[in-house]
């Protein structure tokens, strides 16, 4: 049976999303307004719509599997499972309220105007603090309604607080991290399910872990291995020159800058890091 996996068709996660499904190994052509694409080398459609409709589609199995933002799923994806954080889209959903509003922390808005377009999450974030707000539910231009006088705070997506900044606003606390995740009903969990967060996590896990090889004299092996010990024990291979090995290891991309100069006082020489496509651990 064919899997049909929700994707976002357009915003800041569809080009990272279509860059995962192909590195996952999935080939599939995209037409500028195309609704669906067929994989061509799997049993999988891609069914192209709104973020913010994706758990909705998921839930309604429409789509058995779904690509989206965690604020999105805590929004309309009441009962899904978060089968995998894929590491990209990262943003917060902020408190905000103007900054020359009495507004220091998120427990002052007790009894403020509060406007989102994320009013279940933010409903349940200030209900379950016993802080209780007035909810100004709004589709869009969030950020400009305490200007217009029809919010006093607002709660909204944030990743660099620039826009926050533009409309003179001051962040008083988050509500939720987000990052783009995958989600799946688990009413309709099965083998393809579990196939599909294992194709994707192979490669969300890869893009953080680079494979590092280098040359050492046999005297160093024990330790180059203690600084790269790798998934499980490095590989070390033997060349043609005498008493001289390979070692080859699995190492986490943020630890690379400190390895380096480690691995060359230890004896390490001829030290390639390459990207990995996939791991499978
Ligand atoms: P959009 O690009 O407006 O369609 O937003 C879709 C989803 O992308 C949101 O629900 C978030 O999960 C994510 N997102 C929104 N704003 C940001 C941002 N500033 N940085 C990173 N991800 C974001």
């Amino acid at each position: 049976m064919t899997t049909r996996i929700a994707v976002p068709n357009k915003g800041r996660l569809q080009e990272p999303t279509l860059r995962l499904l192909r590195e996952a190994g999935l080939n599939f052509e995209t037409g500028e307004r195309a609704l669906t694409a067929n994989a061509v080398n799997a049993d999988v459609e891609l069914l192209f719509v709104r973020a913010e409709d994706i758990p909705e589609l998921v839930a309604d199995g429409v789509a058995t599997l779904g690509v989206t933002g965690l604020d999105l799923v805590a929004e309309h994806g009441d009962g899904l499972d978060v089968i995998l954080e894929l590491g990209y889209g990262r943003c917060r959903l902020a408190a905000a309220a103007p900054k020359d509003s009495p507004y220091r922390s998120l427990e002052d808005l007790a009894g403020a105007r509060v406007a989102t377009s994320h009013a279940n999450t933010v409903r349940r974030f200030f209900s379950g603090r016993d802080i209780p707000i007035d909810l100004i539910p709004l589709r869009g231009s969030v950020e400009v309604s305490p200007r217009l006088g029809v919010a006093d705070a607002i709660v909204d997506l944030v990743s660099t607080g620039s826009t926050l900044l533009a409309n003179g606003l001051r962040e008083l606390g988050t509500i939720l991290s987000s990052q783009a995740v995958l989600v799946a009903d688990p009413r309709r969990a099965n083998g393809e399910v579990s196939r599909m967060a294992t194709a994707f996590g192979a490669v969300v896990t890869a893009r953080s872990k680079r494979y590092l090889l280098l040359n050492a004299p046999a005297g160093s092996i024990e330790a180059i291995s203690a600084l790269i010990p790798g998934l499980e024990a490095p590989t070390v291979v033997p060349l043609a020159e005498e008493d001289w090995v390979a070692i080859h290891s699995v190492v986490d991309a943020s630890d690379v800058w400190h390895l380096l100069p480690k691995l060359k006082e230890a004896g390490g020489q001829g030290i390639l890091v390459l990207p990995i496509d996939q791991v499978i651990a």
